[in-house]
């Protein structure tokens, strides 16, 4: 989601009249676009800003650069304390549009209050306004709305909504980002219509929960709104050549019809990341998950027969995240994780290891589980990981199957299937870069596939 909001940042500031630079030290504003997901990002992000600000007095520098805090650290009222010396600017990133426009509006009409307000993002940098249409009138830009360029020439990140209502209890989103806002249908079809007729072969739908996307379907369209079905099924008829992919989906929001319809949509991969974060009905309860381990298994073994019935010949591939050490978790508790694992049997799970977030509710609950006993239960369900992603790696060698080039190194290829494996790929070829090629898999590994052209 940041790399995405990154791409929007970066296109909105190009309208103005900046462009990009190659290395920080040149840049005249930088912008800090933070996750606050855990204490190690949170620590990254202040390093980074304080490693900028010491190498300027290093340098003695005259002209300081200004800083731009955004993300989901900027709205903290505690790290706005700590690092307010340091930034000149804290907005959230739904008000980067308006915060940055209102700024340059001042700076156009020499409004002086805002030079005590932020000096630094005024002097001494190198700017002309040439779109000063959304400027000058002040509107409220959808930062979402934003048409932005993208990092990658053939695979791109569309968010369809943004913000969350589910207060899981040690998630900092509903406060960071706010509460749920559903992208309208229309402007993620024309995105991407767009992005196909550009020749991208991969859209990654975004949301902190996509399975409760509720866009309006615009008037001449009897103005209703669309559920995440829906959309997956518009998306999927856009003519041409593309994977659809999508990513996170709540197991309390992923009703059966949704799940038919991912298994039976072309376009749409053989993946499902399906966060379970704990197999414990009490830990489940008290991080406010609004699920039991039962109603989870259902969903799995509801998402395997799915895919069996509508893609018999197709492999697929299911991913979730895990948190080891909330609050309270005995080792008891923390075996219930370890059964969904063998349960589940997944390609992949992102294991995290509690870490306190401020404003959310786990915060007020005693982080009684050590770093060492954390450190040991992700080992330990690290261990069913490997032995279950190899097994499943297995059932690929021999088989033929589409892989999208998304790298080149040292005269091999890198790429992913459409279940997500990382694939290398051996070919003499030149220019497979961003195609979507037939490869026969050769080789399977804990972690990744290889394979030779087709
Ligand atoms: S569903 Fe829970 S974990 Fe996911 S973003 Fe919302 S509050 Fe956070």
């Amino acid at each position: 989601m940041n790399v995405s909001d990154s791409e929007r940042i970066a296109t909105f500031l190009e309208e103005q009249g900046f462009s990009l630079t190659e290395k920080i030290q040149d840049a005249d504003l930088v912008i800090f676009n933070t996750c606050g997901i855990k204490q190690t990002a949170e620590n990254r992000a202040y390093s980074m800003i304080n490693n900028l600000r010491k190498a300027e007095l290093k340098a003695k520098s005259q002209k300081l650069k200004a800083i731009i805090m955004t993300g989901c650290l900027a709205n903290r009222a505690d790290v706005q304390k700590r690092m307010k010396t340091k930034v000149d600017l804290f907005c959230e990133i739904k008000n980067f549009p308006e915060s940055v426009s209102c700024i340059l509006y001042d700076v156009s009409h020499m409004n002086s209050k805002i030079q005590n307000i932020c000096p630094k993002l005024i002097l001494g940098m190198k700017y002309e306004i040439r779109n000063t249409k959304n400027i000058l009138s002040k509107e409220k830009i959808d930062y979402l709305s934003i048409n932005p360029k993208y990092q990658s020439a053939f695979s791109a990140y569309v968010p369809i909504m943004t913000g969350c209502n589910n207060f899981c209890s040690y998630c900092v989103v509903p406060n960071a980002r706010g509460r749920e806002v559903s992208r309208p249908a229309e402007e993620i079809i024309t995105e991407v219509k767009d992005l196909i007729a550009r020749g991208y072969k991969s859209i990654t739908l975004l949301g902190q929960n996509v399975n409760s996307y509720h866009g309006t379907w615009s008037m001449k369209h009897g103005a209703k709104a669309l559920t995440f079905t829906e959309l997956l099924k518009k998306i999927n008829a856009i003519p041409g050549k593309f994977w659809i992919q999508f990513v996170s989906s709540h197991p309390k929001d992923m009703s059966d019809e949704l799940i038919e319809n991912i298994a039976k949509l072309k376009k749409v991969c053989e993946w499902i990341h399906l966060p379970v974060q704990a197999g414990d009905d009490e830990i489940l309860r008290r991080m406010n998950r609004k699920y039991t381990q039962k109603h989870y298994l259902a969903r799995i073994r509801k998402i395997k027969s799915a895919f069996k019935k509508h893609k018999p010949a197709a492999l697929f591939s299911i991913s979730s995240d895990i948190i080891v050490g909330f609050p309270g978790e005995t080792k008891k508790q923390f075996l219930q994780s370890a059964t969904v694992m063998e349960k589940t049997k997944y390609d992949m799970v992102f294991f995290g290891q509690f870490s306190p977030r401020p404003e959310t509710v786990a915060w007020g609950l005693k982080d009684d589980v050590s770093q060492a006993e954390k450190f040991r239960r992700e080992n330990f369900l690290n261990e069913i990981l490997k032995k279950t992603a190899f097994t499943n790696n297995k059932k690929y060698v021999g088989k033929k199957m589409e892989v999208i080039i998304e790298k080149e190194k040292n005269g091999s290829y890198f790429g992913k299937t459409r279940t997500q494996k990382n694939v290398k790929v051996e070919s003499k070829k030149k220019d497979l870069l961003g195609k979507i090629i037939k490869v026969q898999i050769t080789k399977a590994n804990i972690w990744n596939l290889e394979a030779k052209l087709n």
